[in-house]
């Protein structure tokens, strides 16, 4: 546990392999000092624990948000052997594909200033949010299939968005494997009543405007200029992907015992590479990619509509990227000079990938400068956009962190602070928050998440992203 961590650099600390009989790597984490006594113990074991998977590569990484998920820790990385090693939906999360977008407006702070409580009224009207909240649109099985074969394509034919929006999108917004034949009635269910819906809680809609640019050459490329507004969508896959991950954490139990993969926690369940249990996992999880690149796409344009209403039709919301932060893909990756190219599932559960300059998978504009990772912080402080490093790619499997991350659980939160005085707070620092319950607030309290200063920090003195500029909140429509 925590006294067991060896310090091996400023920011990087180890678990020993020694440590568990089943380790066949050593953990590593990217913590500051201070970050360290904020990781839970629980969260070292989990750690620990993944490094015990069969074909796990260098590390089980965490990266500096870590704290206490499930199976996985949230934060974690794992590159597992596409030959040798497993795929387990515990490192992928039951929001598969929950990711963060960035759109950048023509309009500048003053533009919005006095204005934030109406444009979020606006925005929920257009957009559904909150638990139960229901599709607007009415799909019926077989356009269901064809959207979660296509992702954000499917969104952008159907009318949802323009065809620009495609190449800003990790994957361009779609998974080639997904495979709708795997998908089960239920799922399928949910999946219809919830497509473009931003859900609750942590999921977000944010007006922000840029208070810094860190990297002027990067800002330049990414197109991000100061006092200039932006707006932030922080949502996945819905009950869909809760669904698939349900169904196939199951089916991957049976296939640990089968298969006899001797497991240090039943919540990391996994099949190997190459099985039946394992490739049918991947496709169906490749249609909740898919399906949360649809609800963002969607979202998007309804986010368009809400602002030409609003303010007037020829405002521009440009996206930036798409990141997904709850995935599993088959990467390609090298790892040191003396090692060839090998396959992995690099497994991101609360993790972001962030790759270098020069990767054939980013888009050609972002060729030179690197991938643009975001980075949300919290309803009340700093976002932040950073760009992959050629350090992350031989370190983490070209990953950074994906958030702030929690500090204390929705319940501890919920204890501590009360929804009117947060929305208050926020209110008088000039914050507009709507959210459909107060309960909501008190659980999402800026208070409950680690300093996102803090965070993002570390990783760029790690060097494993490099920031670029910062986002501050204005108006946060949560569900
Ligand atoms: P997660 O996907 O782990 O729930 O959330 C990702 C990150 O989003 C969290 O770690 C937290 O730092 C950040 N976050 C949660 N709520 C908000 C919000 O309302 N606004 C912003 N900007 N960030 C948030
Ligand atoms: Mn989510
Ligand atoms: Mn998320």
């Amino acid at each position: 546990k925590k006294d067991n961590l060896e310090r091996k650099d400023e920011y990087i600390w180890e678990i020993p392999k020694e440590y568990k009989g089943c380790m066949s790597v050593p953990g590593r984490l990217y913590l500051s000092e201070k970050l360290v006594d904020v990781v839970e113990e629980d969260t070292y074991e989990q750690i620990a624990n993944v490094a015990c998977l069969p074909g796990i590569k260098n590390y089980s990484l965490a990266m500096p948000e870590a704290h206490l998920g499930y199976g996985f820790p949230i934060g974690g990385v794992a590159a597992l052997d596409r030959d040798e090693g497993v795929i387990s939906p515990g490192g992928v999360g039951f929001d598969i594909n929950c990711g963060v977008r960035l759109l950048k407006t023509n309009l500048k702070k003053e533009d919005v200033k006095g204005k934030e409580k109406e444009l979020i009224e606006n925005l929920f009207n257009k957009v559904p949010s909150g638990v139960g909240s229901e599709s607007k649109l009415n799909l019926s099985n077989s356009e269901l299939d064809i959207l979660v074969e296509n992702g954000a394509q499917w969104a952008v034919e159907n009318g949802y968005g323009k065809e620009s929006d495609i190449k800003f999108c990790e994957e361009n917004g779609k998974m080639q494997q997904a495979d709708s034949s795997l998908i089960s009635k239920k799922a399928k269910g949910r999946g219809k009543s919830q497509v473009g819906t931003l859900g609750s809680g942590n999921h977000f809609l944010e007006v922000q405007y840029i208070d810094e640019i860190f990297d002027e050459e990067a800002a330049k490329t990414f197109g991000l200029n100061e006092d200039y507004v932006t707006v932030m969508i922080h949502t996945g896959s819905r009950g869909f992907g809760h669904q698939v991950c349900t169904e196939h954490v199951n089916e991957m139990e049976k296939a640990a015992k089968k298969y006899g993969i001797d497991l240090p926690d039943k919540q990391l369940a996994c099949a190997p590479s190459g099985t039946k249990e394992a490739e049918d996992y991947f496709k169906a999880m490749c249609c909740a990619a898919n399906y949360a690149w649809a609800n963002r796409q969607v979202i998007t344009s309804w986010t368009r509509e809400a602002f030409h209403d609003f303010f007037d039709s020829e405002i521009k919301l440009d996206l930036v990227y798409d990141v997904a932060h709850n995935v599993a893909k088959e990467e390609t990756h090298k790892i040191n000079k003396k090692e060839s190219k090998k396959d992995y599932f690099v497994h991101r559960k609360g993790a972001t990938r962030a790759f270098g300059p020069g990767h054939s998978s980013i888009p050609k504009k972002y060729q030179k400068t690197g991938q643009p990772a975001l980075i949300p912080g919290n309803m009340g402080d700093s976002s932040f956009i950073v760009k992959g490093t050629e350090y992350a790619m031989e370190n983490t499997f070209g990953s950074t962190c994906h958030g702030a991350g929690r500090k204390m659980s929705r319940k501890k939160a919920k204890g501590k602070y009360w929804g009117g005085t947060v929305q208050k707070e926020l209110s008088e620092k000039g914050i507009y928050v709507k959210a459909t319950h107060g309960s909501v607030i008190a659980e999402e309290a800026p208070g409950a998440y680690k300093n996102p200063t803090e965070v993002v920090d570390v990783a760029h003195n790690a060097g494993i992203s490099e920031k670029v500029g910062r986002l501050q909140p204005m108006a946060v429509a949560k569900g």
